[in-house]
């Protein structure tokens, strides 16, 4: 066994969780070496202390660890599978971590043909957005055999501040899905609750310290709601930069539907709340974050 982990796709996400093991490296005996077809973004890691690879072979040369944080199914497929891909480069019997969010179908394929080609592989889709990656709190939601979540348990805790095995191959995704929809519904009813309540004439000061105080209580009306000057964590304080984005919570609601199909699972809430956020991507929010639907409920698409 070599000490060299690859991380591959340094993006929003993928370029703090490195920074972080690299940052940690000499505390878990390990060498991190990062790749993404973007050098720049792969760049971003050298400061913490990461080699920069500049090709998939490069990054791989030896790693027995292999993380990728890649945006979708199709990226994930297509980076190991492809001919020249990570299955076909990568060193044998090596333990494959994928972090990005993808379907449970296609986590569980790709584990597959990794597993029939010599490798170990694992589901790790992370939850706490950009700011838990840049702090290293994230959660974990791991799919796979428990040896293998061990082998990696020190690095993933170098990234987050918590690790829950879901199940075995795909039950990470299955975890990460679900609790997405719940968040991504749970922004439409802040969304809505205060549209409502504005157009009555309440003051959106008494409406939050009821809310975030109530039964109607979440973590997006406490956290994110969508007026100014009620919350300082609030996208709105910055103009709704992200965070999480319309586009990425749109992505996550499809894959939740097309989940709940898989299995004959009626859901109604998170069909409604996928057509939503695809009518906020329409009107050009999709790289806002998520809170921003409230421009799209409350028509206030132009302010
Ligand atoms: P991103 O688009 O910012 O980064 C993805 C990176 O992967 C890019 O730098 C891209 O160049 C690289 N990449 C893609 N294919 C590659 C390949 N074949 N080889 C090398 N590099 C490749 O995306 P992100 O926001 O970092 O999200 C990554 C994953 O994490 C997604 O699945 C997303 O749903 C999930 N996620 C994101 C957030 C968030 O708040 N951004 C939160 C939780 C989970």
């Amino acid at each position: 066994m070599s000490d060299v982990t690859a991380f591959i796709g340094t993006g929003r996400m993928g370029a703090p969780m490195a920074q972080n093991l690299a940052r940690k490296a000499n505390a878990l005996g390990r060498r991190i070496r990062v790749f993404d077809r973007s050098p720049e973004a792969a760049a971003l890691c050298r400061d913490a202390g990461a080699e920069v690879a500049d090709s998939l072979e490069a990054v791989l040369d030896g790693a027995d660890v292999v993380f990728t944080m890649v945006p979708a199914g199709p990226d994930v497929k297509a980076l190991l599978m492809d001919a020249g891909g990570v299955l076909d480069k990568a060193a044998p019997g090596a333990l494959i971590v994928d972090s990005s969010t993808i379907d449970v179908a296609t986590a569980q394929e790709v584990a597959s043909a990794a597993k029939a080609r010599g490798f170990r592989m694992i589901d790790a889709p992370v939850s706490g957005g950009v700011p838990g990656a840049e702090n290293a709190t994230l959660t974990f939601m791991v799919g796979g055999d428990t040896a293998d979540l061990e082998t990696v348990r020190p690095q993933l805790e170098a990234m987050g501040a918590k690790v829950v095995h879901c199940g075995p191959s795909g039950m990470g995704e299955a975890a990460k899905i679900c609790n997405n929809m719940v968040t991504g519904i749970a922004t439409i009813a802040v969304a809505e609750c205060y549209a409502i309540g504005e157009g009555l004439g309440l003051d959106p000061k008494i409406l939050y310290d009821v809310v975030s105080t109530s039964s109607g209580q979440t973590a997006q009306g406490v956290n994110s709601p969508p007026v100014k000057g009620l919350s300082p964590t609030s996208a709105v304080e910055r103009d709704f930069a992200p965070g999480f984005t319309i586009a990425l919570m749109l992505k996550d609601l499809r894959l939740a539907q097309a989940a709940a199909k898989q299995i004959g699972q009626a859901s109604p809430l998170g069909a409604q709340a996928a057509e939503v956020y695809a009518l906020a991507d329409g009107a050009g929010l999709a790289n806002l974050d998520s809170s921003a639907v409230y421009k799209l409920i409350a028509g206030k698409l132009k302010e």
